[in-house]
């Protein structure tokens, strides 16, 4: 069998940047370390795989072993074509140097029909662009597929009291799109193939593609003594502060920004100053003891958890709050954690407003929107207070919650294991679904929220005592 070189990853990897791809194959210890908030969406997206599955049930799973027995699936994917089974799944082809594994292909009215599946609510170029790529090999390997749908959640699916999965997903037909795409292909694995053939590295200068339409795994070594201003304001996406950067070096002048908050941080950037709107810290000044800091792990499942509600829906499944005296310590805490039986969302409200009786609360949201059950809480978002410009950090470079913290103590927070509310989101959901070790997870999300609460006190405090003394 032939030896594969590319997967339909490395491919996309490839389109993205030939030197991402060549970095991948000959340098990969060079590569960054993946951020745990990408590794959970990631994970996310094989479970969406395997719900989608229940559409094309009893099929035949071909993938077996790791990625580098891929000739064994290949091997079982021609036994299970040859004897005309109605369903596989993961079915494996080779072609060109190129292994791809298809999610679902399905043998229907003495046709094969292929079916990849997509953990998003939108069908992308990337997407159709991994779709030609799939249809191409499927096809250079010697099966003719009748057509190439590409399977999707459908954003406006309310669940009902069971999830119906044949009303979560959309199938849509991208057959036309493959095969417009088909006479290129060839071409571009050529090209790839060749540049990993060669001992020097493409030479491809950074740009929007180091995070279109991913994130690069190679910006810590690309980007290494790349520094701009453009780059450090919050309030601008990747693809803005690149035309920054650009048209500053042709000559742009800050003055040009029209946007209120992007010029107001870039003003404070530029007089490394902090800012905090008045109104706002007098809210903190006259606030007294004991203060209120609530910790709210917030998560949208792809795939709804509860009735009547949407795929993508902010759910908040847990809180930890603690009141805190002035010097520091802590006077009362309390802690929940939903069985994630019912939506959780009108009960954590209603024991919050008994708990906390109608005090003011501190609070950092990081993933999510609150629904609007919590407006008649009292919280003070800190996240909200930096995205409205109502707080500036000179030294903020995103609204996550770790780059709060660092802005403000000058710290990087540690944890003890999970490290970002996707990550605790996924896992919670994961280990409900499979019920396989409850007492972990409810140690982890504890520890996790202690974790946050503590930093969350310290930049609150620290940032109040540098602040109303300004
Ligand atoms: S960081 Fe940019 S230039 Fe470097 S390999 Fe990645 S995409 Fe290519």
């Amino acid at each position: 069998m032939e030896k594969a070189i590319l997967s339909k990853s490395t491919f996309i990897k490839g389109e993205q940047c030939l030197k991402a791809l060549y970095l991948y194959k000959n340098n990969y210890s060079l590569r960054d370390k993946m951020p745990a908030e990408r590794v959970a969406v990631f994970n996310r997206g094989s479970r969406v795989g395997e719900i989608a599955q229940g559409l094309f049930p009893k099929g035949i799973n071909c993938k077996i072993g790791g990625p580098r027995q891929y000739n064994k699936a290949v091997e079982k994917t021609l036994e299970c074509i040859h004897s005309q089974e109605k369903v596989l799944y993961e079915a494996a082809f080779i072609a060109e140097n190129t292994i791809i594994y298809l999610d679902i292909l399905t043998f229907e009215n003495e046709k094969w029909h292929a079916y990849e599946v997509k953990s998003s609510s939108k069908i992308s170029e990337t997407y159709i662009l991994d779709a030609a790529l799939q249809y191409y090999i499927i096809r250079q390997s010697g099966l003719e597929i009748a057509d190439f749908q590409l399977i999707y959640i459908d954003e406006n699916y309310v669940r009902g009291e069971q999830l119906e999965v044949e009303k979560l997903f959309q199938i849509q037909d991208v057959t036309e799109h493959v095969q417009h795409l088909y006479g290129v292909i060839g071409d571009k694995i050529q090209q790839q193939l060749n540049a990993l053939s060669k001992s020097i590295m493409p030479e491809t200068p950074i740009g929007i593609h180091c995070r279109t339409p991913y994130d690069c795994d190679f910006q810590g070594y690309c980007w290494n003594g790349i520094e701009h201003i453009a780059f450090e304001i919050p309030a601008l996406d990747f693809e803005k502060q690149w035309h920054f950067f650009e048209k500053q070096q042709a000559g742009f002048s800050e003055s040009e920004i029209t946007d209120d908050i992007v010029k107001r941080q870039f003003e404070h950037k530029r007089r490394k100053k902090d800012f905090i709107q008045d109104s706002l810290l007098q809210v903190f000044t006259e606030k007294k003891e004991p203060y209120i800091f609530l910790n709210l792990l917030t998560y949208c499942p792809a795939i709804p958890w509860f009735k009547e509600t949407k795929p993508y829906q902010t759910v908040v499944y847990s809180y930890y709050w603690e009141s805190v005296s002035s010097d520091g310590k802590i006077l009362n805490s309390s802690m929940y954690l939903s069985d994630m039986v019912t939506d959780p969302t009108f009960f954590i409200v209603e024991k919050l407003s008994n708990e906390l009786n109608g005090h003011k609360i501190i609070s950092f949201v990081d993933d999510g929107i609150l629904p609007p059950a919590f407006d008649i809480l009292n919280i003070i978002d800190l996240k909200k207070a930096l995205i409205d410009g109502n707080i500036i950090g000179y030294k903020l470079k995103n609204y996550s919650f770790d780059a709060f913290v660092q802005a403000f103590t000058g710290r990087n927070p540690w944890y003890k294991k999970l490290v970002v509310d996707k990550q605790a989101g996924l896992q919670y959901e994961k280990e409900f679904i499979e019920k396989s070790d409850l007492q972990a997870i409810k140690e982890n999300i504890s520890d996790y929220h202690n974790d946050k609460n503590k930093y969350l006190v310290k930049t609150f405090f620290n940032f109040l005592k540098t602040y109303s003394n300004d």
